[in-house]
Order: C-alpha cells, then structure tokens, then sequence
C-alpha cells in the first residue's frame, strides 16, 4: 500500500508516517472511517510502514511483500464473520478460518465494503459478528512472541461488530497493553463500541475525500478518462468502494434493486411486491440498511433534478431512469419518504419481522409515488 494508493487523506498519512519514523505508536487505535472510504487501506498503510525494512512502506523489501501479500505472521486480521456452507461449526466461527477468502477479497479490492466480504464468503442472509470463538483465537495468538521480533499488529476491521464477550476481553488487552503491540481499530460506526473501548484507543478521523483527490485517483489506477473521473466522483458522494465499482463499469446494483421496486410500486404490482418484500427480508441486516441509505440517495437526486435543475452527471440506462422518474419526487412525496425509510431502517435494527416490515415498506411507497405522480398532472 503506498500513499499514492489511497486518494486524498494527506494529514492521516502524515501523521502515521512521523509515527513510524519516530517509532511511537499508540498502543490502541481506532481510525473512524468514511463510508466506502479508506479505512482498512489506511490501517494497512501504517501496519506496512510500521514493518517495512525501511520504515517508509517501501513496497519491495521482504516485510512489505509479506504484508501486501497478507501473509506476514506479525499482523493478524480480525472481521466479521459467520459459519457458511464450508464453515459450519461454531466453533470454526473466526477470522483464521476464512483467511483464503480474506487474502483473496483484499488482493481484488482493498477499498471493499461489509456487504462486498459477506457476498465473498457467502454469508449475505447472516450477520456477520466478531464474538467468542475469535476471543479464544486471539488468546493463542497473542500467547506467541512477535515472529520478525518488531511490531506485531491486530487489525480488528468494522470493529463494531464485535459482540459483548469480545469486547469484554479485548477490553483486558487494551488496559495492559504487550509491548510492541498494536491494536489497530477501524469502524465507521464508532458510537456502537463500548465506552470503555473508546476511551482507551486514540481516534484518527478519516478526512472527507474531494472530489478532485477521487477523480485523480480513478485516472490512476483504473485508467478513466478525466471527465468520466470527475463525473464518477461527483456521483458515489466520497464513496471510494462505489467509485471503482462504476470505473469498473458495473451498475450500481442498489439502482437496479430500486428501479424494479419502484416499477412495481407504480404500477400497484402487489404479488410482485409481495415477492420483492421476501427476497429483501432474506439479505443480511447490514445489506437491508445499505438499501435504505442508497435508495434515499437516488430519491434525493430525483428531487434535485426534478426542483433545482442541477446537472447530475451520468449517462445510458441510468441518465433515462433519472430522466423518467425525477418528476415524480417531488414537495408532495419527498419527506414521506425520508421518513418512511428512516422508520424502515429502524425496524430493520430492532430485528422486527423483515418481510412484513417490507411489505408495509412497498404499501407506503405506492401510496407515495402516486401522490408525487398526482402532484405532476396537476401542474
Ligand atoms: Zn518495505
């Protein structure tokens, strides 16, 4: 991982580099990361760094390749995980166990999201979690002396998802720390963590990530014309993961869902939502959430057009479904809206039953686009 493999985030990396070249590293971290940002490449960048023959992540040296290839014995990961067709005992039920499947979903896409790691391990309709099973792992771990004799590293990615049993003995970890050892957090949901777990970790902030630093980015790495660059970048919101999804020319796959959802909310489809609501309730909780947040983006773009003429660059398929459908959110159905995937998202996280909360979801967004639509003929 070099600087330049990460757009944007120059005072972070600053910052980590003077810590290694100082040797003084905090022994807990927590980087509070962006959604879709760079979080977990920014944790690798300092593990590297803090390694590297050179001190500089130099890329080359036998510490480097180690880690870039995620195979050096010092760092260890830790991420959300569940049993899957291939792991199916609990207490199989850790990182170590999916370690393939990790090196694997890093080497194609360090930038990747929770919903991506669950897709590659097969694990959509679950939660992943990080709990008891990983404790004990960690246990053995930590039992043994750093290997190369330098830093040794734990990286504990979407570290909110570690249940009470974990943090209860990771917690013992961060009060007495080992020495030479870092416990390098990363979560975009840093309020879900334990207080104590707060106050014994040094929070980094992830800058927000300009447009500018993304599209140079994009130009770089997955050779995009500079104006598809910046109309890509203008679109994901700082969405690093979603910009090298649309570089890479794949659709937004939340857009497609949405379109479908909505054809049929128009056209009062109730057995086909009814279908839609089934297969919704079945993704994983996490995916469930990404669906309300990305829907009310589209929705949000659909009221910009449609009111204030801002140009939002796109084109094809997508430029047409803008086009189409912008007009029919608007002051009569906007806000409903708002509120009703707010209320959805709610449901979702308090575990209540998904298909019917779905269900009622689809109700309401009938309801909702005819009033926008109503609106329309009106004017
Ligand atoms: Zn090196």
């Amino acid at each position: 991982m070099t600087s330049a493999s990460i757009p944007g985030q120059e005072e972070l990396k600053h910052v980590f580099r003077q810590m290694a070249d100082e040797a003084r590293v905090p022994h807990a971290m927590l980087i509070h990361a962006n959604e879709g940002g760079s979080g977990l490449p920014l944790a690798i960048y300092l593990t590297q760094m803090l390694l590297c023959e050179s001190r500089e992540a130099c890329g080359h040296c036998p510490a480097c390749t180690r880690t870039l290839g995620y195979i050096h014995p010092d760092v260890h990961y830790i991420y959300p995980v569940n049993t899957n067709k291939i792991v199916k005992r609990t207490e199989d039920r850790h990182s170590d166990s999916f370690a393939t499947d990790w090196r694997t979903a890093l080497s194609e896409n360090p930038f990747l999201d929770l919903i991506d790691w669950y897709k590659s391990i097969d694990i959509e309709s679950k939660q992943g979690f990080i709990g008891e099973e990983e404790s004990k792992s960690l246990r053995r771990k930590l039992a043994l002396r750093s290997f190369e004799g330098g830093y040794r590293v734990i990286v504990i990615w979407h570290a909110d998802k570690m249940n009470e049993s974990f943090a209860n003995k990771i917690l013992k970890n961060l009060e007495e720390p080992s020495p030479k050892t870092l416990f390098l957090l990363v979560s975009e949901n840093p309020s879900k963590l334990l207080s104590t777990i707060i106050s014994r970790v040094q929070i980094f902030r992830e800058d927000h990530l300009q447009e500018k630093a993304l599209s140079a980015f994009l130009m770089d790495n997955y050779q995009v014309d500079p104006e598809s660059a910046l109309d890509i970048s203008f679109r994901v919101e700082g969405s690093i993961n979603h910009a090298i999804k649309e570089a890479q020319n794949s659709e937004d796959p939340w857009l497609t869902e949405f379109k479908s959802w909505m054809r049929m909310a128009y056209s009062r489809d109730l057995n086909g939502l009814y279908k839609w609501s089934e297969t919704m309730a079945r993704r994983s909780r996490d995916g469930q959430r990404e669906f309300c947040v990305s829907a009310l983006k589209i929705l949000d773009r659909c009221y910009r057009m449609g009111w204030m003429e801002i140009r939002i660059p796109m084109e094809g398929e997508e430029a047409k479904f803008y086009k189409d459908f912008s007009p029919f959110i608007n002051t009569a159905n906007v806000a409903g809206f708002l509120e009703m995937f707010q209320e959805t998202s709610y449901h979702i996280e308090r575990n209540v039953n998904e298909k019917i909360v779905w269900y009622d979801t689809s109700i309401q967004a009938i309801r909702l686009v005819h009033a926008g639509k109503k609106q329309v003929a009106s004017t």
